[in-house]
């Protein structure tokens, strides 16, 4: 899926279907981002062709309320599982590996299982903080199905992508072309959450996978859409992506969760953009068990332009404090911590290859 020789042909129809006028092409994925990164296909693009990342890393859009939230209930003496990146990401007082040093006990987990094995082995409180999108809730909502122990709670911080694509839309200035759309999000939710675009927006979308040949590929199809002028949903990684997608992932989460405004780090609130958990399982809300409530926290830090980043209205050497001030040991926003945000990935891979 890298091989040089159909990268090459793929390049040449690329160069082939590309109109003269500018196509900005917008994923919502940080693999994406670091394929597209670190195996430079950029160059491969011709000039009026741009690819960026929009809001496609959940460690990126946590707002920084829930991070907050997290950081008090670890300080009130839950042990607080959550994601290795989640650690890092700025609050408004802390970050919860800074939490940690000051003695709560923050836990690194792999999902919301090893949470829950945490809390049949412990007569201690123990809180889930999910984030993530349509891939990782499935396993969030799975765990509460499947008789979990009392002393287990989570702090909800899902997302769903589709909001989020329609919300970069609707920003004026905000010239979006096409979607490449996600290709682990789409095993979940197949192809019809995207309907919306190419029928209200006129744009095409595109499901892609994430080797360098699967991006190419879908680039290719992007372009022969507004070449053609047919705008629709088109399923470039049919080897992972049913129409229909997962239905029994969706189930899950369908029988956990509803859905409900939310803020997205950067961008603001977006309607209908995240879940909460139903009534017949919010005895499992940390924040109700611990007292801790919807506090807004400084979702930016003057300077950063992770809400550009985050809307695909810039990339991270926009900003003047990339690779000075922020660094992955030293980030200033959260574009910067996790390994899918657009600030990192630049930063490892040394930015937009200029071959
Ligand atoms: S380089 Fe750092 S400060 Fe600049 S946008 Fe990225 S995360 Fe924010």
């Amino acid at each position: 899926m890298s091989d040089p020789v159909r990268a090459a042909a793929l390049a040449r129809t690329i160069a082939r279907l590309t109109p003269d006028y500018p196509v900005k092409i917008v994923h919502v994925c940080g693999t994406h981002e670091a394929t597209i990164t670190e195996h430079g296909l950029r160059r491969f693009l011709p000039e009026p062709v741009e690819v960026l990342e929009g809001p496609g890393c959940p460690v990126c859009v946590t707002p920084t309320r829930d991070i907050d939230a997290a950081v008090k209930i670890a300080r009130k003496g839950a042990i607080l599982c959550t994601f290795g990146d989640m650690t890092r990401v700025p609050g408004t007082e802390m970050t919860l590996a800074a939490a940690r040093a000051d003695g709560a006990d923050v836990r690194v987990v792999l999902s919301a299982a090893e949470a829950a094995s945490i809390a049949r082995n412990t007569n201690r409180e123990v809180v889930f903080f999910g984030v993530g999108f349509e891939t990782t809730t499935p396993m969030t909502a799975a765990i509460l199905l499947d008789d979990p122990p009392e002393n287990l709670s989570v702090i909800v911080s899902h997302k769903l992508i589709p909001p989020a694509m329609a919300a970069l839309l609707d920003l004026p200035d905000n010239r979006i072309s096409a979607y490449l759309a996600p290709g682990h999000v789409s095993v979940i939710i197949g192809e019809e959450p995207y309907t919306p675009f190419p029928r209200d927006y006129g744009i095409p979308v595109v499901i892609g996978g994430f080797e360098p040949l699967d991006i190419l590929y879908a680039i290719a199809l992007i372009l022969r859409q507004l070449k053609d002028g047919t705008p629709r949903v088109e399923n470039g990684y049919p080897r992972a992506v049913r129409p229909e997608g997962n239905r029994r992932a969706q189930e899950l989460i369908e029988q956990v969760f509803e859905p409900t405004d939310v803020v997205w780090r950067g961008i603001g609130s977006i309607p209908n953009s995240g879940l909460r958990l139903r009534d017949e399982f919010r005895q499992f809300d940390a924040r109700a068990r611990f007292g801790v409530t919807g506090e807004e926290g400084e979702e930016t830090v003057p300077g950063c332009r992770c809400p550009d980043v985050l809307t695909a209205r810039a990339v991270p050497t926009d900003c003047p404090l990339f690779r000075t001030t922020c660094t992955p040991l030293n980030p200033v926003g959260p574009c910067m911590v996790g390994v899918e945000a657009a600030c990192n990935i630049w930063y490892r891979y040394g930015g937009r290859p200029k071959l």
